[in-house]
């Protein structure tokens, strides 16, 4: 997950406020979590482990915010 992709997600309200229901808005410090893989012959590359975000959901009246790299549990299903 590239922080384009992420920015897509927010933008299209994929992810969906466990506190209010609605789409979260905005977010914060997306640090992308990369694994080094090392294949045997000498090279050694990165491959993406997963994203940690702070995702605040910014609907009127709704505080809730989470620093989290479970946000896929956050996705809405349609
Ligand atoms: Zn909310």
């Amino acid at each position: 997950m590239s922080l384009e992709s992420f920015k897509k997600i927010i933008n299209e309200g994929k992810l969906t406020c466990p506190k209010c229901k609605k789409a979260i808005k905005q977010f914060d410090k997306y640090v992308e979590r990369m694994a080094s893989v090392w294949d045997g012959a000498g090279d050694s590359h990165t491959e993406t482990e997963g994203s940690l975000v702070t995702l605040i959901c910014a609907n009127d009246g709704c505080s809730f915010k989470e620093r989290t790299e479970y946000w896929d549990n956050y996705l809405s299903d349609d």
